[in-house]
């Protein structure tokens, strides 16, 4: 699973546009999006689900979700924002490439989070 979707881009063997990036992390807009803003902080290596992320980058990897949060609520002018990490399939995880969703909330976007 070395050469998932996320490596691809990771490698830059597909080409996207980083909205951040720190040693470990990146974040990139989400190809189709659940509400407008919608992007995913994606580790460089591969890591199955957060399970397999090592401990010592679990902060570095919710500290890039919190700047790509502050930096979606001033883009989207967003009131709020959802977090969501899908973890197995049986979860609903489409790609497994352990990815942090943020999704920037606004009064009547109609999106419904049912949890
Ligand atoms: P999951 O269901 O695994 O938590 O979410 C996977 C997310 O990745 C989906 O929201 C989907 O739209 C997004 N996605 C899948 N393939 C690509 C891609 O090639 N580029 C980008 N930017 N997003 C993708
Ligand atoms: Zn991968």
């Amino acid at each position: 699973m070395e050469e998932c979707i996320f490596c691809k881009i990771a490698k830059g063997e597909i080409p996207s546009e980083r909205i951040l990036e720190t040693e470990n992390f990146f974040a990139i807009k989400d190809a189709n999006p659940k509400v407008k803003g919608h992007a995913l902080v994606i580790p460089k290596k591969h890591y199955g689900t957060l399970l397999d992320v090592p401990s010592s980058l679990l902060g570095e990897f919710f500290e890039t979700a919190k700047q790509l949060a502050l930096k979606l609520l001033e883009k989207e002018k967003a009131e709020g924002f959802n977090v969501v990490v899908n973890n197995y399939e049986v979860a609903g995880q489409l790609v497994p490439h352990v990815h942090i969703h943020i999704l920037p909330r606004k009064k009547d976007d109609g999106f419904r989070m049912n949890v």
